[in-house]
């Protein structure tokens, strides 16, 4: 079975890599998507994310199940598209539950072919985010924990 993981992976994480990973554990295929929101500001662009997803996941030894795709509107419609019947996001906190609900139920009346599925991040990643990665970088703190090693360069100089 296909599975779509969308994302903003601005910059990809070691919590998203780790979901990514342990999606591939499950599914035949996991296609991970950056969904391009123009209404999004984002420090990389598209194909840098997408180069940066590359270089992490050719690490993991699942690799060969793991595509990375860039696409526009509504990820139900995208998931229809590639034939990907499920579509993953992972859990932090309650926080993340609220939205994650909304959209999930959301998605479910639109189109009730696609399921969502989740799971729930390791305690190591529970706090980790894109955004606390940039906050860290940009006042000079130390990430080599909470991204990739094939993408730290990139995410360091970029903040500097
Ligand atoms: P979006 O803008 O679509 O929320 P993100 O890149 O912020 O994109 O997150 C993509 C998905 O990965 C979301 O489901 C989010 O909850 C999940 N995620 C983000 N960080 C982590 C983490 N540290 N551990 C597990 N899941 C995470």
């Amino acid at each position: 079975m296909k599975a779509l993981y969308p994302g903003t992976f601005d910059p990809l994480t070691n919590g998203h890599l780790d979901i990514i990973e342990r999606a591939a554990h499950i599914f035949d295929e996991v296609i991970v998507l950056i969904n391009h929101n123009p209404r999004k500001q984002c420090l990389f662009s598209v194909e840098e994310r997408i180069s940066m997803i590359q270089k992490s996941i050719a690490l993991l030894p699942n690799a060969n199940k793991i595509q990375v795709m860039a696409g526009k509107g509504l990820t139900v419609n995208i998931a229809e598209s590639i034939g990907a019947k499920t579509m993953i996001r992972g859990i932090r906190a309650v926080t993340d539950y609220e939205y994650e609900l909304a959209t999930a139920t959301a998605n479910m009346k639109i189109n009730p072919n696609i399921e969502t599925f989740f799971l729930i991040a390791r305690p190591e990643y529970t706090f980790l985010s894109s955004s606390t990665v940039k906050e860290i970088a940009m006042n000079d703190g130390d990430i080599s924990e909470f991204v990739p090693a094939p993408i730290l360069k990139q995410v360091e100089e970029r903040l500097k």
